[in-house]
């Protein structure tokens, strides 16, 4: 922790409130992302003074704030997002949480604010979600999101690091992310503003890597886009998607399948679903896992630089094999075309991909899952 003479996050002081109006629970068909929440919330403070404080269980409610705290004004606020999985068996299992709090603690100490014991936090989201068992959702490609968020609740306007915090996760039931459902989507190749730039903050789970997006976001879409492909530098990098990492797969001249991902050069989020999709195509390369399903080409895997006019002139060589983005919340979304500098660059989908429609990179992500359950919760 950064304070090691104060107190970390202590799971064995968790207080628990059980709401007196749960709410009624809402069928999944009707779910729109991250919009109806859970009966419980958890939440812990801090101070630098004392370190981290009792944690709480609570009804999911408004919160009690100075208008002076930090976080109002200067943004001193970090997140993260994480899903809980019910199985066909029934049993729930967190994907990887150890991966987002590691990256929760490397956000916290980029704005100052406190950090913490990730193992302590991963027990405690193990009681919220236990609290609300009954919110997961049991239908396929449903799941529990899970957000956690640190804020500076310190009430001074000086920009200084806070000495006051506020840890708090609350839970949404999710289906799909994109309003279309599970079909590929549009991306708008964006030009105009730039998501991050070298030595600044794209590399971490900011909400101020956020809100400069939704512009950029509204003009995508009245474009008939669903989301900004961010394109950086005079050659037009392709480095993230808004909410996902962005995988392409090209045919190379030699006959060889390339996996291609932009590299972690600080201005792209480290995704935790990145990370897992390149574990699955290493481990069918090195034959460490059973391979995936029916792909008998020789693939290779490459984190390396890709510009716009690599995938355009690909596309138009018919080398172009398919572009997808990887992320928690909208998992695998398959991208059919891009808009770029006004014309469309089309991208395959379908019967002529090689991880595409039937997607097995998709459904070999399900089994990553099943084949590790990393953090089964107990007693669901
Ligand atoms: N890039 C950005 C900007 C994101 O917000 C996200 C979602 N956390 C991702 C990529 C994907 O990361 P992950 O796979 O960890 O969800």
């Amino acid at each position: 922790s950064q304070n090691p003479v104060t107190g970390d996050i202590e799971p064995s002081k968790l207080k628990t409130i059980t709401t007196d109006q749960p709410k009624e629970l809402p069928s999944s068909s009707g779910l729109v992302f991250g919009r109806t929440f859970t009966d419980h919330m958890l939440t812990i403070p801090w101070k630098a003074t004392t370190g981290w404080g009792p944690p709480t269980i609570q009804p999911y409610g408004p919160l009690s704030l100075p208008p002076s705290a930090t976080v109002f004004h200067y943004a001193q606020e970090i997140f993260e997002g994480l899903k809980a999985y019910r199985d066909a068996t029934g049993r729930v299992t967190m994907f990887r949480p150890d991966m987002n709090m590691k990256r929760m603690n490397t956000s916290a100490q980029r704005v100052a604010l406190p950090t913490f014991n990730g193992a302590a936090l991963i027990e405690l989201l193990k009681s919220l979600i236990r609290k609300d068992k009954h919110w997961i959702p049991d239908v396929p490609g449903y799941s529990l999101y899970i957000r956690p968020t640190l804020i500076g609740t310190q009430p001074a306007l000086g920009v200084q690091p806070p000495d006051e915090a506020l840890l708090f996760v609350i839970c949404s039931p999710v289906g799909p992310y994109y309003p279309t459902g599970f079909k590929p989507i549009a991306l708008y190749g964006t030009t105009e503003f730039s998501r991050a730039a070298p030595g600044g903050i794209g590399a971490f789970k900011l909400g101020a890597n956020y809100a400069p997006g939704v512009v950029a976001q509204r003009e995508a879409a009245a474009k008939g886009y669903a989301q900004n492909l961010w394109l950086h530098g005079p050659d037009h990098h392709i480095t993230e998607v808004g909410t996902m990492n962005t995988m392409v797969v090209f045919k190379q001249p030699n006959g060889v399948t390339e996996l291609v991902t932009p590299p972690l050069d600080g201005m792209i989020l480290p995704g935790v679903t990145r990370d897992s999709v390149l574990a699955l195509a290493r481990d069918h390369i090195s034959g460490q896992s059973a391979p995936i399903d029916g792909l008998t080409e020789k693939l290779v895997v490459s984190e390396r630089p890709v510009t716009m006019k690599e995938v355009k002139e690909a596309s138009q060589d018919g080398r172009l094999v398919e572009f997808f983005g990887t992320g928690t919340a909208a998992v695998i979304s398959t991208v059919d075309k891009i808009g770029y500098l006004g014309e469309d660059v089309h991208i395959p989908v379908g019967s002529q991909t090689v991880f595409g429609n039937p997607p097995k990179i998709p459904r070999e992500a399900e089994r990553y899952r099943s084949e590790h359950p990393q953090v089964p919760i107990p007693a669901l």
